[in-house]
Parts: structure tokens; C-alpha cells; sequence
């Protein structure tokens, strides 16, 4: 068939190729993406859910705006607000269909074949694959413990002119590094004195595990005079509530959620309004910071677990940084020993012997670093993990090929 040329700038990526071996019996997956189900509050949405369909089912069930449910952004105005961010109101977010359909808007309404725009290395696979379906030329910026290199970023920026810079800057996918609050102040200055737009995806902020992250970048624009109008921030309940319900937002500036609004009416028209009814419905039971601790300590064990026993089964065959909240470790094979220094090969190995986890090739736009991995700690409970982790250790000491 005779498809559109935008197709040739993305490929069906590597990870989908491993995710079909998970079906294997018995495997333990430290590969996904994906929050745990077992963390879901049920019987609170079942409850939002019910309250949505009786006391408001012309809303729940109709056609509704594309900028999103009113009372949902009203809450979602809320929820910010106690995340520092003060000045927002209800029309200065519109709600997407996950925080995903934000990123896509952003590069329908802001890339045109050609463009460029700077991303973390690495960074969050989708976002290649989206920004390079509108032609993007992706431009890299290093990232250490404390997030992007904000001096790299800056020279980058300088040099390239992007249309956008585009930063996970809180435990980021796959990264799990957490941007200082010094980097975050920089990133404002750059945005204002080079006047480029900063797009901040916050899906992991809320899932620290002990002090709380620095505010975002939005919350912090409130200082530093003439930043706000150049950042735009994405958010999603999926990573704390549900993923299945696929509400995320967009804030930004009005003339760019005005053009977001528009590209979103001629795709979706708008996010399902029972979705949209429920969350609200949820936000407003008042359920939220409780459902946030239980989430924050499960996950918290979880990548306790997973760092000491990395510690143990792997030793000096491994480095990473032990993530302060999020889902994923983010680990870099040594070599140490003679030991495997290609995460793909060790992907395979690790298959062989029952657990999975991503290679990190993927997660790089450009000049892949092939000895890192991503582990996702958020569906194995602390007893899999180990015996998980245990496996790595096995798959990693087998016979080795240089
Ligand atoms: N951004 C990042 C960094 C992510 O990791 C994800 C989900 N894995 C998303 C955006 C999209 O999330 P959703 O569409 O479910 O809100």
C-alpha cells in the first residue's frame, strides 16, 4: 500500500518485539511501563463512576466540549494549585485523552517537517516515535543523577533553535533521574532569554518516595519574571490512579491551547466525557492524597528491594543511581569481571532464564549507549523482585561472548 511519507521517519519499535516474549509462563517482567493494577482504588472509582452516571448523566454520557468537562478542569485547576502551580485556573488547561494525546498535540500544532527540537538522552520512547512523525530533527542533551546538563542544554539551544525543548525533569521515563531545583531555575532563564518553548511532561511528580521533588518547572515560572508564556506542562492520572481511563491535560499558553483545542476537535473531538466524569467525580471525593501514600510506599519498598538486590546479585556489573520516586531504575552494565556490557544480549539471556527487562538502545534518539537498561519495579511485589533480580544475576554470570 501506499502509505504517507511521514511513515518513513518512525519504525515499530525494538521493545514491542520483547514484549511478545513476555507471554512465556513463569517470566518475571521488569520491562513494562505500566503502574500496578493491584494499586488501583477500586471502590473509589466504582463509587466516582456511579456518582457521575446518576448525578450528572447528560454530562457523563454526552457529546462535550474539546477543551474537556468543566468540572474536571476545575478540579484539575485544584490539583495543580496544590502543587504550587497558583495562578491556574480552569481555562488554562485543556484535558486530553492521556498525557500522550498532549504530546501529540504539541507536535501537530508546533513541528513542521524539518523542524528541530531538543530531547533529554534518553528519553521517553513514544515521544521520538511522535515528534519524528511530524518530521522533527531530534537534538539530544545529556542527562546525569541531577537530570539534564543544564550548560549542555543551553549551548544546544544557542546552536540549534529548536521549536521546542522537551524535558521529563521528574523521574523521568526511563531515566528515573530528578532535576535539581538550580537546573529547573536555569531552564526558566534559558526559556526566557533564548524565548523558546519548554515542554515539561510530569507524569511520575507525584510518586516520590520520601521529601518531595522540587515544584515543577511551571510551579517555579511564578519566579522568574516573563518565563510562564514559554512553558507548556503535561500531566496524567494514569501513573497514580489509572492509565485505562486515559485522562491527561495540557497547560500552556492560550494561543497554544487555543491551536492544541482546535487540532484535537478534528481527532478525537473530545476525551470521553464518562472518563472525564469520573475523575472528576474522583478528584472531588477527596480520595486522592490518601490513594497517593499507599502508592508511594508500595513503590517505595519496591525500588528498595530492587536496588539492594541489584546491589547483591549484580555488584560491580552494574551502576545506577537508586531512583528517589517514579517506576524505573535506569542501570548502565560496567563490563566489570568480563561480564556482558551489551544490554541486548543480556535482555536475551535474562529471557532464557525467566525475567525481562528493556535494553535502553531505544530510549536514545541518537548515538545509542547499548550497555543501558531500564528495570521497571512497579508490578513485581518485593518477593518477585528478589527472586527476579536473582535471575539477572544468573543470566549475567553465564558463559560470556566478547
Ligand atoms: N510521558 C511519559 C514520560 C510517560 O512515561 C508516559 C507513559 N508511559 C506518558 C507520557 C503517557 O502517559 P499517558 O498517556 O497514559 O498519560
Amino acid at each position: 500500500m501506499n502509505f504517507a511519507t511521514r511513515l518513513n521517519n518512525v519504525e515499530t519499535s525494538a521493545i514491542r518485539e520483547l514484549f511478545k516474549l513476555l507471554g512465556k509462563p513463569g517470566i518475571i517482567s521488569f520491562a513494562g511501563g505500566f503502574p500496578d493494577s493491584a494499586m488501583f482504588d477500586v471502590e473509589g472509582l466504582k463509587e466516582a463512576a456511579n456518582k457521575a452516571l446518576t448525578e450528572e448523566p447528560g454530562g457523563a454520557l454526552q457529546y462535550g466540549a474539546t477543551e474537556g468537562y468543566e468540572p474536571l478542569r476545575t478540579q484539575l485547576a485544584a490539583f495543580m494549585q496544590s502543587k504550587g502551580v497558583k495562578d491556574i485556573e480552569p481555562q488554562g488547561l485543556i484535558v486530553t485523552t492521556g498525557s500522550q494525546q498532549a504530546l501529540d498535540l504539541l507536535g501537530k500544532t508546533m513541528i513542521s517537517p524539518g523542524d528541530k527540537v531538543i530531547v533529554e538522552a534518553p528519553t521517553f520512547l513514544a515521544t521520538i516515535q511522535c515528534f519524528r512523525l511530524y518530521g522533527a530533527e531530534l537534538i539530544t542533551a545529556p542527562v546525569d543523577a541531577n537530570g539534564v546538563q543544564t550548560d549542555k542544554l543551553e549551548q544546544l539551544i544557542a546552536e540549534h533553535k529548536p521549536k521546542f525543548v522537551y524535558l521529563i525533569p521528574t523521574f523521568g521515563n526511563p531515566s528515573g533521574a530528578m532535576l535539581s531545583r538550580e537546573r529547573r531555575m536555569k531552564v526558566l532563564e534559558m526559556a526566557v532569554k533564548h524565548q523558546t518553548l519548554i515542554v515539561e511532561d510530569d507524569p511520575y511528580g507525584d510518586l516520590y518516595f520520601g521529601e518531595p521533588p522540587p515544584p515543577s518547572i511551571l510551579a517555579l515560572s511564578s519566579q522568574v519574571p516573563g518565563s510562564r508564556e514559554w512553558i507548556a506542562h503535561c500531566g496524567s492520572m494514569s501513573k497514580v490512579l489509572s492509565p485505562g481511563l486515559r485522562v491527561g491535560w495540557l497547560i500552556g499558553p492560550p494561543e497554544l491551547l487555543a491551536k492544541a483545542t482546535m487540532c484535537k476537535q478534528f481527532s478525537d473531538a473530545h476525551t470521553s466525557t464518562f472518563a472525564q466524569a469520573t475523575a472528576a467525580q474522583y478528584l472531588k471525593s477527596g480520595r486522592m492524597p490518601a490513594t497517593l501514600a499507599k502508592v508511594r510506599k508500595v513503590y517505595a519498598e519496591r525500588a528498595q528491594a530492587m536496588g539492594a538486590a541489584l546491589k547483591k546479585e549484580l555488584g560491580d556489573a552494574i551502576e545506577f543511581t537508586q531512583p528517589q520516586g517514579g517506576l524505573f531504575f535506569w542501570a548502565r552494565l560496567t563490563g566489570a569481571g568480563g561480564k556482558l556490557k551489551d544490554a541486548g544480549e543480556f535482555a536475551k539471556r535474562a529471557i532464557e532464564k525467566g525475567v525481562a527487562f528493556v535494553p535502553g538502545a531505544p530510549f536514545y534518539a541518537n548515538d545509542p549507549d547499548l550497555s543501558t537498561l531500564r528495570l521497571s519495579f512497579a508490578t513485581a511485589d518485593v518477593a518477585k523482585i528478589e527472586e527476579g533480580v536473582g535471575r539477572l544475576g544468573k543470566a549475567l554470570a553465564g558463559p560470556q561472548v566478547e
